[in-house]
C-alpha cells in the first residue's frame, strides 16, 4: 500500500461492501461505511475502533445524502475514494414486473450512486483529486432474461460512470466502473427482490433460469475477498481504469458480446452507411 487513504463505501453489512471495508481497514485505510440499522452499525464499527466509522443511510433516502457526507468531511475528514457498492437486483420477466419494482431498482442502483456522487464531487474537485469506484456488475455489458431492470440499472451507471470519468478527469478525479461476474455475497440470497410468476407463456423459458440461479446462491465463482484486494490495487494504481471486469465468467461472457456485436456490425454496416448525406 502506498499511503493510508480514507474511502466512503455505501452497504457495508455484507458482500463486496464488507469485504471491501475488512482488506482496507487491514491495509491501514481509514473506512467510513454506510449501513441501514443500528446492529449493522455497530457490528461495523467494532471491525477498528479508531478506524472504522459508520453511518446510517439508505441511499435512496437522496435528502440526507448531501448533510451525511458534508458531516462526514466535517468531523472525520477528507475522503479520499468513494465506493458506490450499495444496490441489489431484482429478478423477473419483464412483462411480470411492475412498474414500480423497476423504479426501485433505479433508485437505489442509479440514482443512489448519482446523489452520492454529486454530494462527493464538490469537496474532490476543491482537492484536486479523488477517485470514484462504482460497482456495476458484468450485467452492465451483458444481458440474460429475467433480469431487465437490473441488467437496465447498471447499463445506466456504466454509461454514467463513463461519462462523469471524462468531465472530471481534468480536476484529476478518476471515476472507475468496476463489474464484477457471479460472486460469493447475498445478492443472489436475502438481497434479491423476486417478481411472483403471473404468465405461463414464460413458464418454460424463466423457471429453469430462477432455479438455478437459486440452487447457486452461496457457491458462485467468485470470492469477494479477492474482488476487495483487486479494488485496493486499482485505488493505488496511479493511472485506474475507467472500466474494469472481475472473474472470468465476466471476461469470457464480455468477451463473447463484444465480438458478437462487432459481427453484427459488420453484417448491418451497408445499411448502417446508407443514412448518410
Ligand atoms: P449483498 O451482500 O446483498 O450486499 C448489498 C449491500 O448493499 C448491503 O450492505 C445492503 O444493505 C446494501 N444496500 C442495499 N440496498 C440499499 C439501500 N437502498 N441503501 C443503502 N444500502 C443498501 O450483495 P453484494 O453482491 O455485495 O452487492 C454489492 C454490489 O455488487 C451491488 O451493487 C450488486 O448489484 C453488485 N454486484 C454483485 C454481484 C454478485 O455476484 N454478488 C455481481 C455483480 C455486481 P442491507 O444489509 O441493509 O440490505
Amino acid at each position: 500500500m502506498s499511503s493510508s487513504k480514507t474511502l466512503l463505501i455505501t452497504g457495508v453489512s455484507s458482500g463486496f461492501g464488507r469485504a471491501l471495508a475488512q482488506e482496507a481497514l487491514a491495509c491501514g485505510h481509514r473506512v467510513v461505511g454506510t449501513v441501514r440499522s443500528a446492529e449493522a452499525r455497530q457490528s461495523f464499527e467494532a471491525l477498528g475502533a479508531t478506524h472504522a466509522f459508520a453511518r446510517i443511510l439508505d441511499v435512496t433516502d437522496f435528502e440526507a445524502i448531501d448533510g451525511v457526507v458534508a458531516e462526514i468531511e466535517a468531523d472525520i475528514g477528507a475522503v479520499d475514494v468513494l465506493v458506490n457498492n450499495a444496490g441489489y437486483g431484482h429478478e423477473g420477466v419483464m412483462e411480470e414486473s411492475p412498474l414500480e419494482d423497476m423504479r426501485r431498482q433505479f433508485d437505489v442502483n442509479v440514482f443512489g450512486a448519482v446523489a452520492m456522487m454529486k454530494a462527493m464531487l464538490p469537496y474532490m474537485r476543491r482537492r484536486r483529486r479523488g477517485h470514484i469506484l462504482n460497482i456495476t456488475s458484468m450485467g452492465g455489458f451483458i444481458t440474460m432474461p429475467g433480469i431487465a431492470y437490473y441488467c437496465g440499472s447498471k447499463f445506466a451507471l456504466e454509461g454514467i460512470s463513463e461519462v462523469l470519468g471524462k468531465e472530471v478527469r481534468p480536476f484529476g478525479i478518476a471515476v472507475t466502473a468496476v463489474a464484477p461476474g457471479s460472486f460469493r455475497t447475498d445478492w443472489a440470497g436475502r438481497s434479491m427482490v423476486r417478481t411472483p410468476r403471473s404468465i405461463a407463456d414464460y413458464d418454460a423459458l424463466f423457471d429453469p433460469i430462477r432455479e438455478a440461479r437459486e440452487k447457486k446462491s452461496g457457491r458462485q465463482l467468485g470470492d469477494p475477498l479477492k474482488a476487495a484486494r483487486a479494488m485496493l490495487a486499482i485505488i493505488d494504481s496511479d493511472s485506474p481504469p475507467s472500466h474494469l471486469l472481475l472473474g472470468s465468467d465476466a471476461l469470457g461472457l464480455v468477451r463473447e458480446k463484444l465480438t458478437a456485436a462487432a459481427a453484427e456490425i459488420d453484417t448491418w454496416e451497408t445499411v448502417t452507411r446508407s443514412t448518410d448525406g
